[in-house]
């Protein structure tokens, strides 16, 4: 086996015993293989692997190594910051899954190209529920702030072109799984009052969890875990 299929097979059991303690399905948690800087080889070999959804971060970067690794099958993520005048460009790499959608602007930028494309294009809501001044994301630490945050969320909800499929958040970097859970705890619990506001629509996406934390994140819910460095090794 090489290191490659070693350290993703590892990934897999780490995740399907982090499920199993929960009192989870482990089918229930999607391993996304975090591929941003790594080259379009290492992905093949780690398509080769049994891995099936790759995260990446900049579009610039994502088209490239996709048309590259061209392999039926594989399902991309933008799980990095978009800038709204890359909303054209994003819809246009027809990710599976954009991750990262942290303010109503870029949610109404993607929703006209995307629209406009005759495409629905599927989201998560990115939330700094850690309260760190630098990170990105609707602001969600404080749940005293939830009631105006969900109506952002509805506005959101009525656009065409997109479909709000759950949350996004990232823990405070260099926290291991055991103090990034309250973090994780609180993301569910925003989720949990976004499905209570709007039933109608869909929650049922948690992506949080890293190579540091991903366990406490599948303990508190997370049903799509972005690892990089664990899979690939450290990044150049
Ligand atoms: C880089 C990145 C990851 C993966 O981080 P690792 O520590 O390498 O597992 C996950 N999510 C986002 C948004 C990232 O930018």
């Amino acid at each position: 086996m090489t290191t490659l299929a070693a350290a993703a097979a590892e990934i897999r059991e780490r995740i399907a015993a982090a499920a199993r303690q929960a009192g989870r399905d482990p089918a229930d948690v999607t391993l996304v293989a975090v591929s941003k800087t790594q080259p379009a080889e290492l992905v093949r070999a780690a398509a080769e692997a049994g891995l099936a959804d790759f995260g990446e971060n900049r579009v610039e970067e994502a088209v490239p190594k996709m048309r590259a690794v061209a392999r039926a099958g594989l399902r991309w993520h933008m799980i990095g910051h978009v800038q709204s005048r890359k909303a054209p460009d994003v819809i246009a790499a027809d990710f599976s899954l954009i991750h990262s959608v942290d303010s109503l602007k870029l949610a109404e930028r993607l929703s006209r190209f995307a629209a406009a494309a005759g495409r629905t294009q599927p989201v998560l809501l990115e939330c700094n529920v850690s309260g760190e001044a630098a990170k990105s994301g609707f602001a969600g630490a404080d749940p005293a702030g939830w009631a105006p945050l969900l109506e952002t969320f509805g506005a959101l909800l009525a656009l065409p072109g997109v479909q709000v499929r759950g949350l996004m958040t990232m823990a405070p970097f260099g926290t291991d799984h055991v103090t990034a859970r309250p973090v994780f705890a609180r993301l569910r619990a925003l989720r949990d009052a976004a499905r209570a506001r709007w039933p109608r629509a869909e929650w049922g996406a948690l992506s949080m969890g890293m190579t540091d934390d991903f366990e406490g994140a599948i303990a508190e819910g997370a049903t799509l875990v972005r690892v990089g460095r664990a899979i690939f090794g450290e990044r150049g």
